[in-house]
């Protein structure tokens, strides 16, 4: 069972996620928060001619993390260069990343909170003061170097900025939390990638998959690539409310979004646990489903939908998702 709803990217998003990417931030779709601190901080960069403060991006994988840091790049005419957290080994491989970036280029740093720590505390003096202490030469004559570096913005992305140390976090000037999306933005995006992938939709087509999204444009965008091969192969090809939920129904997406997973950890929350308070690593081992997975992916999104609450003593299910899964309390 493939995992639509499964936040990083996959294989069902090859061949859309690249090209779908918004370029500037006027396609930008929502966000609004994040939107205007960012725009007023690129306008006083680039009016002083310097480059942008750090910037922290956090929130739930396929939120446009990514996205805002290329837009981010495209605003200050600059270019960028993406690496992750797991992708850097050594200090050696951060150092040489560093000494290739050009003034005021920015470097993007997904899954930051995975840097090993040998690597993070190169970052310190690189994002501080630009600059690059190296040991030279082992033993009684190794000395260290100082090399400086062109100034540079680091944007970090990462799903919970507590993930980060508090030293890493301390040197970022900007920290934006991205949030899930409305369903009225969702829509908004479906219909913009509908109109890229050359797929007719109706504002109810689109709201329907919107609906189903988990407020995460990454997924609204796998569910349009799938409605629209249902749309393709059951009707006329193009999406109406009927197709989408069709579609949807079919591939076990429920009126909320939920999956087989969601339904997986309210059931046992409720049966095995009468309803909580239950701690995640509970949950994690009843579900058989990583702690991450529940605390990025499924978590969110059942906190937003008020299924569940989050105490001091564990996750406890809400008489509201009692009602939608018309279990009696
Ligand atoms: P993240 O880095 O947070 O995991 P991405 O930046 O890779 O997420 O975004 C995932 C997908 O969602 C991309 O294909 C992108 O086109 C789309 N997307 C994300 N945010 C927006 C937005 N605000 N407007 C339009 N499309 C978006």
């Amino acid at each position: 069972n493939e995992r639509i709803v499964g936040g990083s990217y996959t294989k069902l998003d090859e061949g859309i996620e690249f090209s779908l990417r918004p370029k500037w931030m006027k396609e930008y779709i929502g966000q609004n928060k994040a939107k205007n601190k960012l725009d007023i901080f690129i306008k006083a960069a680039k009016e002083r001619e310097e480059a942008l403060d750090h910037v922290l991006l956090y929130g739930p994988p396929g939120l446009g993390k990514t996205t805002l840091a290329n837009i981010i790049a495209n605003e200050m005419g600059v270019n960028l260069r993406i690496t992750s957290g797991p992708a850097i080994e050594k200090p050696s491989d951060l150092a040489s990343i560093l000494t290739n970036l050009g003034k005021d280029d920015v470097l993007f740093i997904d899954e930051i909170h995975r840097i090993n720590r040998t690597v993070e505390e190169i970052l310190y003096p690189a994002m501080e003061d630009y600059a690059l202490d190296i040991i030279v030469g082992k033993g009684p004559s190794a000395r260290s170097l100082r090399i400086d570096l062109e100034k540079f913005t680091l944007i970090g992305a990462t799903t919970r900025s507590g993930q980060l140390t508090s030293p890493l976090r301390d040197r970022f000037g900007v920290m934006l939390n991205l949030e899930l999306y409305k369903v009225e933005d969702l829509a908004n995006i479906v219909k913009r990638s509908a109109s890229f992938l050359n797929v007719e939709i109706d504002d109810e087509g689109a709201l329907e998959i919107a609906r189903r999204s988990r407020g995460t444009p990454r997924i609204a965008n796998r569910l349009l690539k799938r409605v629209r091969d249902f749309a393709q192969v059951k009707s006329d090809g193009k999406i109406i409310k009927n197709t989408a939920r069709d579609g949807l129904d079919l591939l076990e997406i429920d009126p909320l979004g939920l999956d087989s997973v969601d339904r997986k950890i309210i059931k046992t929350l409720i049966y095995n646990f009468n309803g909580g308070p239950v701690g995640v690593d509970t949950i994690a081992a009843s579900t058989g489903e990583e702690r991450i997975t529940i605390e990025d992916v499924y978590e969110p999104y059942l906190l937003q939908l008020g299924f569940i609450n989050r105490t001091s003593r564990g996750r406890i299910v809400t008489s509201k998702a009692y009602e939608h899964f018309g279990v009696k309390k």
